[in-house]
């Protein structure tokens, strides 16, 4: 089987939605708006077989009821959020059998973003394994707590880290520079981060995307993956003026950061 192809489509201001193409077939991923999937779907002579959800943000499924009309696609999302449509409810161990792309996606509960987030995983047969993690996770940053606290949201950004190191991180907007301007004034001298810098700038200057990215890349660069390393404990700490006692004290004063940075 030819491994599946993984394509960030662009759309409204600075989102992507994921489309996964394995011949003919496609499946997408939050999709905000319809016209950009319909316009590559004709393109390219594409069949979409299902209509993935991570949460309830109107960029992550304005266009869903219009592309579940136009193919009949199922769509697929969380267990309880409010949806414009929705034939399958998932939650944490349910799974989403795609068997023309040799693909088994599991879901997993991240709240936090907002209180019934999920993220979709999963191994291809032959190819590196794949995470739609919607708004939960960044490059080099994570998403807003709208709904969740900040020890929900650590727990959520744990099950990601416990993935494998190559796994393919598909974030649902294009946030990476300004993520990584704030994650160098936390972590001035990660090397890592330095060299991701001049990658992703390089990468945006010719209007590339800088997704998807990988989890191992994100372990050695993204504060909100590193609050157990004491360099990014100590610059928490400094910047929220008194020491942090736990993890999540140190996670919420970087989320505080990000914020207002
Ligand atoms: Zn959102």
């Amino acid at each position: 089987m030819v491994t599946s192809q993984l394509i960030p489509l662009p759309a409204l201001s600075d989102n992507y939605i994921w489309l996964l193409q394995q011949g003919s077939n496609a499946v997408i991923i939050d999709p905000g708006e319809h016209t950009v999937v319909q316009r590559h779907l004709e393109q390219h002579g594409l069949t979409l077989q299902a209509i993935l959800l991570t949460h309830h943000h109107g960029d992550h499924v304005g266009g869903a009821l219009a592309l579940h009309e136009a193919s009949g696609a199922p769509v697929y999302g969380p267990a309880t959020e409010r949806l414009p449509v929705c034939h399958h409810r998932l939650s944490e161990g349910d799974t989403v059998q795609l068997p023309d792309f040799g693909l088994t996606l599991n879901v997993l509960d991240v709240p936090g973003h907002t209180a019934g987030h999920i993220a979709y995983y999963g191994r291809p047969h032959n190819g590196a394994p794949m995470l739609f993690c919607g708004d939960t996770l960044f490059a080099a940053g994570c998403g807003r707590l709208f709904e969740g606290t900040p020890a929900q949201m650590l727990a959520s950004l744990g099950k990601f880290a416990a993935l494998p190191d190559d796994t393919l991180v598909c974030c649902a907007h294009e946030y990476t520079l300004s993520n990584l301007r704030w994650a160098l004034a936390v972590e001035p001298d990660n090397a890592s981060l330095q060299e991701r810098w001049k990658n992703d700038s390089a990468l945006r200057e010719k209007g590339l995307p800088t997704l998807p990215s990988t989890l191992a890349l994100e372990r050695a660069t993204n504060p909100f993956l590193r609050t157990a390393q004491p360099a990014v404990a100590q610059s928490a700490a400094r910047h929220a003026g008194q020491p942090l006692a736990s993890e999540v004290d140190v996670f919420a004063s970087l989320r505080e950061w990000k914020n207002n940075f």
